[in-house]
């Protein structure tokens, strides 16, 4: 048997038999992992509210028969607050289907991991559940190569410094007004959505949610990035779909 100690975030939780826990982990220097847990939603279990879905804690793990089995986990943090924003819990389980589907098993992936802690604080400190989503998404989607070319026009190679802008999703860049407006399978974008591409791309990840758009501007990116993040993974995501009958 071989123990393992590591800082993790819980992305899924099912409950199952007589008071156990089926649990997903993203962990540190790990990547995801499944983990069984033993006992965990019995009245006297300690490891209850450190194994709930989004809770960050401090795991102890020992490995029997090639499975993870948990000894213990300590909260380190609840990021309670989701739980009392329908927007902003809904928002954090669409991020954590996308970190599942792009984190590998026991690979590490400690970028991405960050990136998500950084969602997860800011969707519970009350910021923009869209702006948040789609810098997520977009961040994403660079941290696994997808980057854009962004500063130069991909068919003409003119600096891009007069919006309108057009993005070629199936190329996957940008292009100018004059090339761009060509066709109606390009997706027009404005000053504002180029600047948070350009800045998402290259920002340091923990200031990835630290900017702010016009309504127009993040109208176009949140959509951009939903297309973009939906390209990567090669499939759809409906989590979101029904905020958009509250919204209405
Ligand atoms: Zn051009």
């Amino acid at each position: 048997m071989s123990f393992v100690n590591t800082k993790a975030i819980v992305i899924r939780a099912f409950d199952t038999g007589e008071g156990d826990r089926a649990i997903t982990l993203i962990a540190k220097g790990i990547g995801k992992i499944n983990v069984y847990a033993g006992g965990v939603r019995k009245t006297k279990s300690k490891n209850s509210a450190g194994t709930d879905i989004f809770a960050y804690s401090d795991f102890n793990l020992y490995v029997q028969s090639g499975k993870y089995r948990l000894n213990s986990a300590e909260i380190i943090e609840s990021f309670y607050n989701l739980r009392n924003d329908i927007f902003a819990i809904t928002y954090a389980s669409h991020l954590a289907e996308i970190m599942g589907d792009m984190v590998q098993e026991e690979q590490q992936a400690d970028d991405m991991l960050l990136l998500f802690l950084c969602a997860l604080y800011m969707l519970s400190e009350g910021a923009d559940p869209e702006l948040v989503g789609a810098c997520f998404e977009f961040k994403m989607a660079c941290l696994n190569g997808f980057i854009p070319e962004i500063t130069a026009c991909r068919d003409c190679g003119v600096t891009l410094t007069e919006a309108p802008y057009y993005f070629d999703m199936d190329e996957y860049s940008v292009m100018c007004k004059d090339c761009g407006g060509k066709s109606m399978r390009f997706i027009p974008i404005g000053e504002g959505c180029l600047r948070a591409l350009k800045y998402v791309a290259t920002c340091d990840i923990r200031k990835t949610y630290k900017f702010t758009l016009d309504d127009v501007s993040k109208k176009q990116f949140v959509n951009l990035a939903r297309k973009i993040i939906e390209k990567v993974n090669e499939r759809e995501y409906h989590k979101l779909d029904y905020l958009d009958k509250l919204r209405d």
